[in-house]
């Protein structure tokens, strides 16, 4: 199982130099092949691999920098290519020095004399990771992990345009079997917007309005960036202080939403939400709507993820169950939640008095328990 750690990183000046040099080289052959893809034909890995070697006599700069790493510019441009053709996105486009600059290199082992080598290596004692050519840099993250179980499959340095360095290392892990929990305790979670989760136990996480909070000073950044003369020093001091917005907002959710999902992990055994239609959502243009869609996703993924690792349930019920319409004593349907500012409401057979959002937590949380039991019984 592949998973990605991304580590804040913190090069020295002569590192940096060196990072710089090789987002140029990358560009570079991405470039330059891509340039020679267009004007004549696509080229085949094994070709441009075979050129690249050739390429070091009339670009002797290109060998300043890790070599890998430029051939992982070629492997992104054949990527960039099978994604074209098989429709998951545009026509490959020119690497500019202006957007988030990044460079990936693979991991590569030896053995020498019975000891192991690799040009990747992580040390989280100490807090530096080795790369090729940049030495021991050091990193920041992910405080209470101690040690990686797994292979080290390649890393991609990264600069966003907040002009913070990143590491990404991508980890082959050993899958450590967990053995199956019996369920003794089952939530059901409705997605909202005013409150981010509500579950079938009543209670309410509310969505701390960080996007109302910062939605303002956003609009405002945008307006004026809109005004500025593209490419201007103006503009692209404004354009960093609208990713650095956008990165503080992205990390407040990212903490809060971890929050939620280990306590609902810890303490319940089987985890019920509803199934997220993602094509319907990427229509969707609205900011701050594509944001909370953004998490929704998120929540989803890494409650599928969390859940995995200790040896829980995780169910996703049909977008069109109607969770909300539904009493969930008497399952009797109604048509009074079809208004949304209708928050709270009395179901007409039972005369049950309902919390819109608890309620359909709760149909959702029965749904889960009969797919848990259906499965389990087969
Ligand atoms: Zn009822």
């Amino acid at each position: 199982m592949y998973k990605a750690y991304k580590f804040r990183m913190y090069p020295n000046d002569e590192q940096t130099n060196l990072i710089h040099k090789t987002f140029g080289c990358y560009r570079f052959i991405y470039n330059y092949f891509l340039n020679k893809c267009v004007e004549h034909k696509i080229m085949k890995v094994f070709d441009m691999c075979k050129e690249l070697k050739e390429m070091y006599i009339d670009y002797p700069w290109l060998k300043e920098v890790d070599s890998c790493s430029l051939r992982c510019a070629i492997f992104n441009l054949e990527d960039a290519y099978q994604n074209y053709f098989s429709k998951r996105n545009k026509y490959p486009i020119f690497k500019n020095r202006f957007s988030r600059q990044s460079y990936r290199t693979n991991c590569i082992r030896s053995s020498y004399k019975g000891k192991e080598y690799s040009n990747i290596e992580l040390d989280l004692k100490e807090r530096k990771i080795k790369l090729p050519k940049l030495g021991l840099v050091n990193i920041r993250g992910y405080r209470n992990l101690e040690v990686i179980n797994g292979k080290i499959v390649n890393a991609t340095v990264i600069r966003e345009t907040t002009g913070k360095y990143y590491v990404s290392v991508v980890v082959d892990e050993i899958e450590v079997k967990k053995e199956e929990v019996v369920p003794k305790k089952i939530i059901g979670i409705d997605l909202g917007v005013k409150d981010l989760v509500i579950t079938s136990d009543g209670e309410k996480y509310s969505n701390q309005k960080v996007l109302e909070k910062h939605e303002k000073r956003l609009k405002r950044i945008q307006r004026k960036l809109s005004r500025q003369i593209k490419g201007s020093n103006n503009y692209l001091k404004t354009k960093n202080k609208l990713s650095r917005l956008y990165s503080k907002i992205k990390n407040t959710r990212k903490y809060y939403m971890n929050e939620i999902i280990n306590k609902l992990t810890r303490e319940n055994d089987i985890i019920v939400s509803e199934k997220l239609d993602i094509k319907e959502m990427s229509k969707n243009h609205h900011l701050s709507k594509s944001i909370l869609d953004a998490s929704f996703h998120q929540i989803c993924l890494l409650l599928k993820w969390k859940v995995k690792q200790l040896g829980k349930y995780y169910y996703q019920v049909d977008t069109y169950y109607p969770s909300s319409k539904t009493c969930n004593r008497c399952e009797n349907k109604t048509e009074i939640t079809n208004r949304l500012e209708i928050r709270e409401w009395e179901c007409e057979r039972c005369g049950m008095r309902h919390d819109r959002d608890i309620n359909a937590s709760m149909n959702i949380m029965f749904e889960g328990l009969k797919m848990h039991y259906s499965i389990v019984n087969i």
